[in-house]
């Protein structure tokens, strides 16, 4: 049979209601604006891709990716898709940037190789089925509040809390410890000051946090401040993991040569999908760090590619994959299940997900040809 090309490509702004706006150091989100693409093949296959350009993270808006989309699949156009690394390089090449886009493209890729090879995208990286456990993520609020949603997702079957911090230190310190009242000892709580402190404060910080006992704090400095995440890492009391600061496999290596942090929080919306994940993860474990797997506001769509990734990636430790539970409604059809913090991989070929037809028909669309 004759090698598969890209037919058409379907692009679609993905908009997804919040169920409240969400807080974190650096901005709030009020909504999920997404971007979608689905690949079309000679071979009538289709792989779908998510990605979730948080503005003031990656620096892409729906508005932009859904205009560069269209010069991204015309690239495609007539060409084999199962060739990833090769479509890849074509994107980056192009295109400088703009991981989240770029992530679409690549899951939907991936998707069409695995659904080819008629494989869920976890065997086709090479992996196994394994446990995978999200934690929860709070945002910033009152701390009556915070530790009222950190008991329930506790009560809920959570094995993790995640909390949003770097707003101000007393503020911090009453908020983490009416959580840590309301969970209890031994419940693993993980802080993210997403940029919100300076190298002192954040020193100052996690010391004075350090006794309700967590489990790791992410980016607590600026993300171009790799030597002040250096003296952070190597005077708090507290793990430290980088993920503003860490996009691509050239982030990765410089952190870790410098010894930076603890940890790597890689997402698939900054390190333009898969393969830049994979090679992340490789730099990392080669240095001995071990990563999370966390997310942007991706519906359980790119979070069930997400999932796939880290069951093929055993130095993959901790996992957030939880925002399609901030999400007012779940068009998604397949895909990953959540039995409390426990994921469900699906068997189906490819990541398994789509989203449903009726509610793609109300999206704004445009299909490159
Ligand atoms: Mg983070």
């Amino acid at each position: 049979m004759a090698d598969s090309v890209v037919t058409h490509v379907e692009i679609f702004k993905l908009n997804i209601g919040l169920l409240e706006p969400f807080r974190v150091a650096i901005g709030t989100i009020r909504q999920a604006t997404n971007i979608l693409v689905k690949v079309h093949t000679s071979h009538g296959l289709t792989g779908v891709g998510e990605g979730s350009p948080t503005e003031f993270i990656v620096g892409e808006s729906q508005a932009s990716d859904f205009e560069a989309a269209k010069s991204l699949a015309r690239l495609l156009i007539g060409k084999n898709p199962l060739a990833v690394q090769e479509r890849m390089n074509e994107i980056d090449a192009f295109l400088v940037g703009n991981p989240s886009l770029k992530c679409a493209f690549d899951m939907a890729l991936y998707d069409l190789l695995a659904k080819s090879a008629g494989l869920p995208l976890y065997a086709l990286l090479a992996g196994e089925k394994r446990p995978i456990y999200t934690c929860r993520t709070i945002g910033i609020g009152e701390p009556e509040i915070m530790a009222r949603q950190a008991a329930e997702i506790k009560n809920s079957g959570f094995h993790a809390v995640k909390v949003k911090v770097g707003l101000g230190r007393a503020e911090d310190i009453r908020r983490i410890q009416a959580i840590r009242e309301a969970v209890g000892d031994g419940f693993p709580i993980r802080i993210d000051a997403n940029q919100g402190w300076d190298p002192p404060e954040a020193v100052l910080a996690l010391r004075d946090l350090a006794r309700f006992d967590i489990q790791v704090c992410e980016q607590p400095v600026a993300h171009w401040n790799y030597a002040g995440l250096k003296h952070v890492r190597e005077h708090s009391p507290i793990p430290i993991m980088a993920d503003e600061s860490v996009f691509d496999p050239h982030d990765a290596f410089k952190l870790a040569s410098m010894g930076a942090c603890d940890l790597l929080n890689i997402k698939l919306a900054k390190s333009g999908g898969i393969a830049g994940a994979a090679k992340i993860d490789a730099i990392a474990q080669a240095a001995g760090i071990r990563c999370m797997v966390g997310c942007m506001i991706e519906t359980r769509l790119a979070l069930s590619a997400a999932a796939h990734f880290v069951s093929a990636h055993p130095n993959v430790r901790l996992v957030d994959l939880d925002s399609a539970f901030f999400q007012a409604e779940d068009p998604v059809v397949g895909g990953i299940t959540y039995e409390g913090g426990l994921v469900h991989l699906p068997d189906a070929p490819g990541h398994g997900a789509d989203i449903d037809p009726g509610f793609l028909a109300g999206l704004e669309s445009i299909t490159v040809k």
